[in-house]
């Protein structure tokens, strides 16, 4: 039934049960998957080199980030993008096409009390398609 998968993965605890949600999904269905990752933009008002030295630091931190969820996946396709993640899973889904996006309810920034997570909000408030939400 689904054909393109869409991850958004953050390294957090929940990041990982989507993971694996997504890894047994795209198994069943022998759907395409792809990975995002989001980091934050360096403001630019920082001025070079400092500008440049961040931005390779936080690039190589996604990078990173990302291979430890194509690890967990097994064959996906993955891509770091810059910006609120929320903004940039949607931007992922509609560029895909993806008919699922599977997430956490929470991730790295999560209070406990929270249930839902502000990303996963706006995804779910959003999304061309259907989100599954991993907790
Ligand atoms: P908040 O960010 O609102 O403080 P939170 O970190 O607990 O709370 P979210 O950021 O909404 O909650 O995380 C929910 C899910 O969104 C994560 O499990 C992950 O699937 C996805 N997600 C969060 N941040 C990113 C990111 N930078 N890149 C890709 N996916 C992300
Ligand atoms: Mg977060
Ligand atoms: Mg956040």
């Amino acid at each position: 039934m689904f054909k393109t998968i869409l991850l958004a993965y953050d390294g957090s605890e929940h990041g990982k049960k989507a993971a694996h949600l997504a890894r047994g999904l795209k198994e069943v269905h022998g759907a395409r998957l792809f990975v995002v990752h989001a980091y934050e933009p360096v403001p630019d008002y920082l001025g070079e080199p400092l500008y440049q030295a961040l931005l390779a630091q936080r690039l190589e931190r996604a990078e990173e980030v990302l291979r430890e969820a194509l690890a967990l996946v097994g064959e996906a396709e993955g891509e770091v993008l810059e910006g609120e993640a929320a903004e940039a899973i949607l931007r992922a889904a509609e560029a895909h096409g993806a008919d699922l996006i599977v997430m956490g309810t929470r991730g790295l920034g999560g209070l406990k009390g929270v249930f839902l997570g502000s990303q996963s909000q706006k995804v779910v408030a959003h999304a061309p398609c259907p989100v599954l939400l991993a907790r």
